[in-house]
């Protein structure tokens, strides 16, 4: 659904300048912005996707991946259409890729969503770029936390420092940011992006009491290399601290990238970089059965055993402590084992 935008700013001419994410688009009268689904009309700034959903599903937490906020939960997760970066090798192409249906199609209220939520603890918007629902979740978060739920992005960290405020004012509080590589994959493959400012917002994010969790995706002879993944790792520890779990997960092929899936033994000596490095909690993605688990960082034992995005076992005792050394871990929410 068509609807006035929020966080742009009229300039001369009758063109605007979107602030919403880190391109902050110059945008001419008629024109639309790097994203396609916002576009100035008459020197104002519209949305395309206020609430037209190209999915409503409800999902395990674990697949985001997050690890460490509400283990075990199911999250009505909601996506638009198309994002603000252009991986070559986006898995969710056919949503990313995308645009809305002409007319902008079937458009759901907030009340709607949250309705469909009943059977689940909280909101995530997921799948595509969830920035560019920025509007509807203004609308929707608030909603949601009145009923107790979580609310939480799967995002590529481009939201501009006003967007996030607006967003953790809402009532966002859980964050999943996912970190390509160097400025030269961003460069190269994703249709530009200043990696350092997604550092930057993830670090804010925390800041300002939002969970945070770091995934890469390492691309095979893109972004699996050693110097790459020593580099994400130092950056997550200057910007987020050893706490802050890291996620590596496996690539596939997918339309015409076609470079082989990432060798498994580079994504094991990723997650041996990381631990070596200091960073407490390191997993891998798409390789089922390895690397799922948290573990105490000090004393080893085995606290949440995960099998295919569901938590089968929880052994932490109360407010999320080592049963064995009562090391606490940090995990938002009561870790419960995974519906069936
Ligand atoms: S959301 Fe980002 S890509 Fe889209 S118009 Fe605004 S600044 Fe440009």
């Amino acid at each position: 659904m068509r609807k006035p935008a929020r966080l742009f700013e009229r300039l001369d001419g009758r063109r605007v300048r979107c602030h919403l994410c880190q391109r902050r688009c110059l945008i001419g009268e008629g024109r639309r912005g790097f994203c396609r689904v916002r576009e100035n009309r008459g020197g104002t700034l519209f949305t395309l996707t206020y609430g037209t959903l190209s999915a409503v599903e409800s999902r395990p937490i674990e697949i985001k991946p997050f690890f460490h906020y509400h283990p075990g939960s199911t999250s009505l997760t909601i996506s638009t259409w198309s994002c603000n970066l252009r991986c070559t090798w986006c898995q969710n192409h056919h949503l990313s890729g995308g645009l809305p249906p002409e007319g902008y199609g079937p458009a759901f209220s907030p009340a709607e969503v949250l309705e469909l939520a009943r059977q689940d603890r909280g909101i995530c918007v997921s799948f595509n770029e969830p920035t560019l629902l920025f509007e509807f979740c203004l609308d929707l978060f608030p909603l949601a936390k009145a009923q107790g739920l979580y609310c939480c992005f799967v995002s590529n960290g481009l939201v501009t420092p006003e967007a996030l405020d607006a967003l953790v004012e809402a009532g966002l509080d859980g964050m999943n940011v996912d970190v390509k590589g160097r400025q030269g994959v961003y460069d190269r493959h994703c249709g530009g992006g200043d990696v350092e400012a997604v550092w930057g917002l993830a670090a804010l994010a925390r800041r300002k009491g939002v969970h945070v969790e770091v995934v890469s995706l390492l691309v095979t002879g893109v972004s699996d290399d050693e110097d790459t993944v020593k580099w994400i790792v130092e950056r997550h520890l200057m910007y987020l601290g050893r706490d802050v779990p890291l996620h590596f997960t496996r690539y596939f092929p997918v339309r015409d990238f076609t470079a082989p899936p990432t060798p498994l033994q580079r994504l094991e000596r990723a997650c041996d970089i990381a631990t070596e490095a200091g960073v407490r909690y390191v997993y891998l993605g798409n390789v089922p059965g390895r690397g799922e688990d948290t573990r105490c960082p000090s004393c080893g034992s085995t606290l949440i055993v995960r099998r295919g995005f569901s938590t089968v076992s929880v052994r932490l005792t109360d407010r999320n402590r080592c049963p064995h050394c009562g090391t606490c871990i940090p995990i938002v929410g009561e870790p419960t084992v995974s519906a069936r």
